[in-house]
């Protein structure tokens, strides 16, 4: 379950940035995660309540943001929305197989609050 790895780098990042602003506790973390990043938003979720035990995290709010994925058609010069789970992914206009994945991989902290 890689989710707990994650989890731990996050926090650590987490605890980081509390330390730097003197924070006493944290009170919420916003993750985006790309729709093909391949985690479980449920299993990020537990891994959550074991890693942030005991931290200045305890208790805080997990919410996730899923990202889209972008897939680009050389053929048309556009993109387009790749379906979730997928990795073949086809041109909704011209039916041509896109490889080019521009987003939706990634797996990021974009916001963390505390007081
Ligand atoms: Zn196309």
């Amino acid at each position: 379950m890689h989710e707990v790895g994650i989890m731990e780098s996050a926090l650590t990042v987490v605890q980081r940035h509390a330390a730097e602003r003197k924070a006493r506790r944290v009170d919420r973390i916003v993750l985006r995660i790309g729709t093909l990043a391949g985690v479980e938003p449920e299993a990020l979720r537990f891994a959550f309540d074991v890693v942030t035990r005991g931290t200045v995290a305890e208790g805080a709010v997990l919410a996730i943001e899923n990202a889209p994925a972008r897939v680009y058609c050389p053929a048309c010069e556009r993109e387009f929305t790749g379906e979730a789970d997928s990795f073949i992914f086809t041109c909704p206009d011209c039916h041509a197989l896109c490889g080019e994945v521009r987003s939706g991989r990634e797996l990021e902290l974009s916001r963390i609050e505390m007081s």
